[in-house]
Order: structure tokens, then C-alpha cells, then sequence
């Protein structure tokens, strides 16, 4: 299974949400399986900005991942994403999260995604649709990995 997380903080988050959605699975080589709910969260990095409205979609391809990269980055630009400050706002973010037990490391792409393990945002919608997905670098659970972050986060409120 391929896991794509979904972000959106300019616009109507809702319905870029839903847009890029239908974009995605109007791709014949893509068959969708779970779509998380939506979830608003608190921008993490970058300048001061609007609230997150994030979610994670599920998916079988036939693409390669560098292949699919390009379809999602085709969307972004399609629904007007201007490629602005890094972690800016933005009306739409794609990003490849798990592809199956695939590990890419080059230039253009990381999979899993780097920062997803560290991510509230990334980890509270995966573990909604998919808390039995292995991390095929950490070798954990989704859930662990949310009940791990859960954990530290709760720590650094106590101090
Ligand atoms: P961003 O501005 O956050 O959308 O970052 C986009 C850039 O991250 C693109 O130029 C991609 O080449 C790169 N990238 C690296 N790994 C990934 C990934 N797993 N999913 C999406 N983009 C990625």
C-alpha cells in the first residue's frame, strides 16, 4: 500500500482538500483505498501562518515512485501552488509518506518521508486508516510511532 499525506492552509482547506482528492483518483493508475478524516492542526516550521487541514489517503499504483511524484506535483501546480517560501503557506501539499516497504533516497525523493515519524499532523491521520503499517527503516508500527510521539509530546508539556 502507498500512503499519500494531504495539506492545506490557504483557501478553502476543505475543499482543496476534497479537489485534490478527486484529482488524485481520477488518475487511472491509481485505485484508492482509505481516506482519512480531516484534521486541523498547527503549522510546524516556516513563518507564521494560518492552521493546517490535514489528512492521509491510501492507495494501490502501478507508477513508479518517481512517477508518482510527478503526478502529485502535476496536481499542486494544477490547483495553483505556487512554489513560495519553503514551508510557507500553501493551497495544496502532496507527500509521499510509505511506498509499501520501498526505501528511495536521492535528489528529488525520500521515502518514507523523512520528518513523518516527527509529525503529529502526518502521524494522527496514517494511524487513523493504517495503524499495522510497518516503517520499513524503523521497522515500527504506526502506532507505535504514535504512541511514541504522543508520549514525548506529553513529557515536554510536564517540564
Ligand atoms: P514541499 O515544498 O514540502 O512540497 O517539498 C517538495 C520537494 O520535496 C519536491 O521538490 C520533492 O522533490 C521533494 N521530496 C522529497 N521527498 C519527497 C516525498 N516523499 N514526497 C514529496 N516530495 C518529496
Amino acid at each position: 500500500m502507498v500512503y499519500i499525506a494531504l495539506g492545506s492552509n490557504l483557501g478553502d482547506r476543505e475543499e482543496n482538500l476534497k479537489n485534490a482528492y478527486d484529482h488524485i483518483i481520477g488518475s487511472e493508475k491509481i485505485q484508492p483505498g482509505k481516506f482519512s478524516r480531516f484534521y486541523e492542526t498547527v503549522p510546524v516550521g516556516g513563518p507564521p501562518q494560518p492552521m493546517f487541514l490535514n489528512a492521509v489517503l491510501e492507495m494501490q499504483t502501478s507508477m513508479e515512485p518517481h512517477q508518482l511524484l510527478e503526478e502529485l506535483q502535476r496536481i499542486e501546480l494544477l490547483m495553483g501552488r505556487i512554489r513560495g517560501e519553503k514551508w510557507g503557506p500553501r493551497i495544496i501539499d502532496l507527500d509521499i509518506l510509505l511506498f509499501g516497504d520501498r526505501i528511495v533516497e536521492d535528489d528529488t525523493l525520500k521515502i518514507p518521508h523523512p520528518f513523518m515519524h516527527e509529525r503529529m499532523f502526518v502521524l494522527e491521520p496514517l494511524v487513523e486508516i493504517a495503524p499495522h503499517m510497518v516503517h520499513p527503516v524503523l521497522k515500527k508500527k504506526i502506532l507505535q510511532m504514535y504512541q511514541e510521539l504522543k508520549n514525548l509530546n506529553q513529557q515536554g508539556l510536564q517540564k
